[in-house]
């Protein structure tokens, strides 16, 4: 097939871990005869430079005309002051704004080369697969804010469209696994949490009576994804709580850099990108693990271009390159630590195999 791919690797670490997996698609274009347009453009701190805007109109532009773009991270050091108005991190949630993206879909999975990497014991470890479906354009992030010298408040606000859509998503993807929706809210609390629940179970009552649903209050579920991990499949939430336990949950995988992200919205063109930052205090030495952005390509192949068969060859070299010891530094390493490079190429020699 053909596909036009935009790069977006933004600052730090993000052009060193896309162009590795820049490189791993193109050996996927040449094994399974595809053909990628794969078009560059500037996002975040280095585009600030450039423009003066985090995401200027010709980044834009790229973004919502490709089939799918692959993004590094953004932020750096000399923009972190949050009194600065115009901020990096600013490029990412207008894209995601831009293109429709409601859904952050964040798989956790441990490999089992490199389980002692996590901090969890590893008999907890053992058959952890779970999906994490965040809602990624509602709640209380884009309420209405207020300030006063002495108070403040967010509105935290969602719909019932809102919520169908999610509910859709993660029982569809649940069909494809292991059958089994674990819904998180705060229902016992918060209003938005009771309509959440409400909306879950009709949908899944009407449309999917097949799978499994659960609910789990998000206190438990934080608590729960430690605990028993392994009993989790797909897991649906709200922004906030999202964002919060998809960050716990990455620690479970043993290193930010193992684990990857996709923004889908209605139309198959989505956003992936690894779920770790610019990592600034790594930047430039060329010892930044590019496997999460490796895996944000696989989840590419298998979101956008629905090429299942080659999603499933780029994981199973990841798993390869793991099992064959090459780690990077964060991934604690018996012996000298293997650099951006060498990861790579271990992914694209397994690839080659
Ligand atoms: P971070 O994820 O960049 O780094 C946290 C720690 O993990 C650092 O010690 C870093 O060296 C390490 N690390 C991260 N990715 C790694 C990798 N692939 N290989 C090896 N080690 C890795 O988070 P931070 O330090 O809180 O944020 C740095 C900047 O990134 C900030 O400006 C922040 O706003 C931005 N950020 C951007 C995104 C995004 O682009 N989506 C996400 C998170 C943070």
């Amino acid at each position: 097939m053909k596909a036009h791919i935009a790069l977006l690797p933004g600052d730090g670490i993000g052009p060193e871990v896309t162009t590795e997996a820049v490189e791993c698609l193109k050996v996927i274009a040449s094994r399974f005869g595809h053909e990628w347009r794969l078009e560059e453009a500037i996002v975040g701190a280095a585009a600030i430079d450039a423009t003066g805007m985090p995401l200027p109109p010709a980044t834009l532009a790229l973004a919502k005309t490709a089939d799918a773009i692959l993004f590094g991270a953004v932020g750096a050091p000399r923009y972190s002051d949050p009194a600065h108005k115009v901020r990096p991190e600013q490029g990412i949630l207008q894209l995601r704004q831009e293109l429709g993206l409601y859904a952050n879909l964040r798989p956790v999975v441990c490999f089992e080369a490199v389980r002692d990497t996590s901090p969890l014991k590893p008999e907890l470890l053992e058959g952890v697969d779970i999906l994490v479906i965040r809602e990624l354009t509602g709640g209380i992030y884009f309420g209405e804010k207020t300030r006063t010298e002495t108070r403040a408040s967010d509105l935290c606000v969602y719909t019932v469209p809102e919520v169908e859509r999610i509910a859709r998503l993660g029982a569809r993807l649940a069909r494809e696994r292991r059958g089994k929706l674990t819904s998180v809210d705060k229902a016992n609390v918060l209003e938005t949490s009771r309509l959440w629940r409400s909306v879950v179970v009709r949908v899944m009552k009407e449309e999917f009576p097949d799978v499994l649903l659960d609910h789990m209050y998000v206190d438990a579920a934080a608590m729960h994804l430690l605990r028993r991990p392994s009993d989790f499949d797909v897991l649906i939430t709200e922004n906030m709580f999202g964002d919060i336990l998809t960050d716990e949950a990455s620690m479970l995988a043993g290193s930010l850099g193992l684990c990857a992200s996709a923004s889908i919205g209605a139309s198959t063109r989505g956003l992936y990108e690894p779920i770790h930052g610019s990592a600034p205090d790594i930047a430039g030495k060329g010892i930044a693990n590019p496997y999460a952005a490796i895996l944000s390509a696989a989840m590419l192949l298998r979101h956008s271009l629905r090429l299942e068969r080659e999603a499933k060859a780029l994981e199973a070299a990841v798993v390869a390159a793991l099992s064959a010891g090459v780690r990077t530094a964060d991934l604690k390493p018996r012996g000298a630590p293997a650099s951006t490079r060498d990861a790579g190429d271990a992914v694209r020699a397994a690839l080659a195999r």
